[in-house]
């Protein structure tokens, strides 16, 4: 087949690029090295999902083995696994994004067409109260007590049913009711009505390219080789995912920036425990978010949120009865974490087998922030009535971004503001990699309107 377009990976940005493209007639194929899946055959055990769902067996660590980074690996990407939590951008992150990068769409005003674009492709609904489960009941009396402000969380989310008995913990492995707006059942189910292709398990490991095409190369998971040419190529293929395959092409060489500006929003889940039963894994996940102005500016959130039992017990510290006994309290639990808006920048970096390698750690910035916002979770848990504060014993990077930050200034950044590598005629990259800083604030939304701004640029000149 001849293509226009190849897209590389078919996680958020890949498949809302795909949508817009392949929906105004163009040629597109889509790569993806993870698995396809549906409702029905989603893995139903934790550590199955795990495994299969997710780069490095299902957690990758930073050099220095302190924050876990989560890297979904299948069709539909972060899409799968995520909370589906949906925020525009405030002007407090694109007015430092502006500052950053130099790109003058940064900004409420100049996104708002395309966040309102990308919201029309979804089905958002605002959490409702009436459904909080005891984790939810214990954020909004904590934070009532402690003064401080949250509201309803709005979700990617069609129809979750509820008093049906499902309980939406089990989605972070996949929607098993479509009711999650994952983008097999939205953008990417729509580009492949319009004729999109899509290969699943297809590791891209090498990309070459000319003044007029693009060469992408890798093997499949049966170990067969695959290579593919087209006029232009969309690396979509997240932070970690692109800055590895162009750091082991060498681009770096024409991009000294690449691999640089790496950030996670560094999260730390704490247990509170109580005399009675919780259930914080029974019905939707997460009801509330913080929505206090003191956080936002001091730089951090704080998530009303549990997780599947094997997730816990890795955040649970002890080993051995210790261990077992804490986790035998998992229906007394109640969780809350804190998100740090983390400033001090991490580097991904590839060694000679083509592996890629994190390096991350936190400043005193962000370690300040991250005190902070423990000690507004210690006052929520203390003041609802917890009998003891369990903090977990790792972090967790789930927003990964940066490697090929957006700006004017070739020296400080890869991508230039009409999304293409700078100096690179055809190469385009609208994905978490682009961010060139921290937001504090869910990415996906963002995301999606990025990726539609580039495809109707690249559609211009198609
Ligand atoms: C547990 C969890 C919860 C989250 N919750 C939220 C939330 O509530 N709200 C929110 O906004 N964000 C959330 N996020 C983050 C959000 O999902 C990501 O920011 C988003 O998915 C990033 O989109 P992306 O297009 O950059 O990359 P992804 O969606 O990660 O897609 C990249 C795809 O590229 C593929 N790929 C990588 N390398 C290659 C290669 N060489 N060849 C072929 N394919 C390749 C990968 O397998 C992957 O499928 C969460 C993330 C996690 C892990």
């Amino acid at each position: 087949m001849q293509y226009d377009v190849i897209i590389v990976g078919a996680g958020v940005s890949g498949s809302y690029m795909a949508h817009d493209l392949a929906t105004k007639g163009v040629r597109v194929l889509v790569l993806e090295a993870g698995r396809s899946f549906t409702r029905d055959t989603y893995p139903r055990k934790e550590i199955d999902a795990n495994a299969q769902l997710y780069w490095g067996g299902g957690v990758e660590l930073n050099t220095s083995a302190t924050i876990a980074l989560l890297r979904p690996k299948v069709v539909g990407g972060g899409s799968i696994v995520n909370q589906a939590l949906m925020d525009r951008f405030d002007n407090i992150a694109l007015d430092s994004w502006r500052a950053q990068s130099d790109v003058p769409y940064f900004s409420e005003a100049g996104l708002s067409a395309w966040y309102e674009a990308a919201e029309k492709d979804l089905t958002i609904q605002d959490v409702p109260e009436s459904t909080r489960n005891g984790n939810a009941e214990i954020f909004a009396e904590g934070f009532k007590k402690c003064g401080f402000v949250c509201k309803p969380l709005t979700r990617a989310q069609s129809n979750c049913r509820f008093e049906e008995g499902n309980d939406c913990i089990e989605c972070l492995a996949g929607c098993r009711i479509d009711s999650k707006q994952s983008t097999p059942v939205t953008t990417l189910r729509r580009a492949l009505r319009a004729g999109c292709h899509l290969v699943s398990e297809a590791e891209v490991k090498s990309v070459k390219h000319s003044e007029t095409s693009v060469n992408v190369s890798g093997t499949l998971s049966t170990g067969a080789p695959f290579s593919f040419e087209a006029r232009k190529l969309v690396l979509a293929a997240g932070a970690i995912g692109n800055s590895r395959l162009l750091l082991s092409e060498r681009f770096n060489r024409k991009l000294p920036w690449l691999g640089k500006g790496f950030y996670t929003h560094p999260q730390y889940m704490v247990m509170g425990l109580y005399d009675r039963e919780i259930n914080a894994h029974k019905g939707p996940l997460q009801t509330y978010k913080s929505y206090d102005p003191g956080f936002r500016l001091k730089g951090f959130k704080l998530e009303n949120v549990f997780a599947p039992p094997v997730a816990i017990s890795m955040l649970v510290p002890g080993s051995g009865v210790g261990h077992l006994a804490k986790m035998k309290e998992l229906t007394r639990m109640s969780c809350i974490e804190v998100a740090v808006r983390d400033t001090h920048a991490g580097r991904i970096r590839v060694n000679s087998d083509g592996k890629a390698f994190v390096e991350k750690e936190l400043n005193g910035v962000d370690r300040e922030r991250k005190t902070e916002g423990l000690k507004a979770i210690d006052a929520i848990f203390r003041s609802t009535g917890a009998r003891e504060v369990v903090p977990g014993k790792l972090g967790i990077g789930l927003h990964l971004m940066g490697g090929l930050a957006m700006g004017t200034n070739a020296k400080t950044s890869v991508v230039a503001p009409d999304f293409k590598l700078h100096g690179f005629k055809n190469i385009y990259a609208a994905d978490s990699s682009i961010f060139p800083n921290a937001p504090g604030i869910n990415p996906s939304l963002t995301i999606m309107a990025l990726s539609k701004m580039a495809a109707s640029l690249m559609l211009k000149e198609l």
